[in-house]
């Protein structure tokens, strides 16, 4: 039978000895009887019909993916925080934060395609914001190294294995250079070495203002690796993760 659903099935006339792909034949053959020896063939060209809803819906999400229009736009949340007393309020990327405020970011924070020589602005004000959170309720909390060069990160990379005795043994705690995400300004490594227990608390509460600790080896280490609100991927073992990623 033909399709009724409008889909260009293709049509194939059987003869004693051939099979005629000929669409050509009857393009506008739909609804119509078609004489008794006119076959329909299922080939790639006609797909079960779930299968093509499947794809159309794919490709509509697709093309939705890359254009965020005005409408969705106003769905994304954007979190600013007041740069004078740290409060949070929830905007949105089009309306943004007030001059009076920092955007702590709508998403995690990128990796520059330039070597950055200080600390992720934003990654700042997560920090700022959340340092302000905690000591509403009597935690302390301070960076004790963020941004690094790679020649600072080189040179504590080479401490690192003379100390540990090889290159894996001494990534497991000093990144290499081309690999940590210091020189990029996009880690901070806070309370270390004394302050453990108050780390604890953002460890617990960064989720909010877009920080996570990263690994399972390093409870000093931070990054901003989700948007504020978000909750904090699975730590990773330690960074020689990143060496094979
Ligand atoms: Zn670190």
């Amino acid at each position: 039978m033909p399709s009724d659903n409008g889909w260009s099935a293709p049509v194939g006339i059987r003869t004693p000895n051939l099979l005629i792909r000929s669409q050509m034949l009857y393009p506008l053959s739909y609804g119509r009887k078609l004489p008794a020896n006119i076959i329909i063939r299922k080939t790639s060209q006609n797909p079960p019909d779930t299968l093509r809803i499947v794809k159309r819906i794919a490709l509509i999400v697709a093309l939705l993916a890359t254009q965020v229009s005005p409408a969705t736009a106003v769905d994304i949340p954007v979190i600013c925080t007041d740069k004078a007393s740290y409060e949070l309020r929830i905007s949105n990327v089009v309306k943004g934060c007030l001059e009076t405020e920092a955007s702590l970011g709508e998403a995690p924070l990128p990796y520059s395609l330039t070597s950055p020589k200080k600390l992720n602005e934003t990654l700042e004000w997560r920090f700022k914001a959340a340092q302000a959170a905690a000591k509403r309720e009597g935690v302390s909390l301070a960076i004790t190294s963020g941004y690094r060069s790679l020649a600072r990160q080189e040179y504590l990379f080479n401490q690192a294995k003379k100390k540990y005795g090889s290159f894996e043994a001494a990534a497991k705690w000093v990144a290499p250079p081309n690999i940590s995400h210091h020189p990029m300004g996009l880690a901070i490594d806070v309370n270390y070495p004394k302050g453990p227990n108050s780390a604890k608390w953002l460890e617990l509460n960064g989720y909010k203002f877009g920080l996570c600790r990263t690994f399972k080896n390093e409870w000093w280490h931070f990054e901003g690796n989700i948007a504020p609100g978000w909750k904090c991927p699975k730590m990773m073992k330690d960074a020689t993760v990143l060496l094979n990623s």
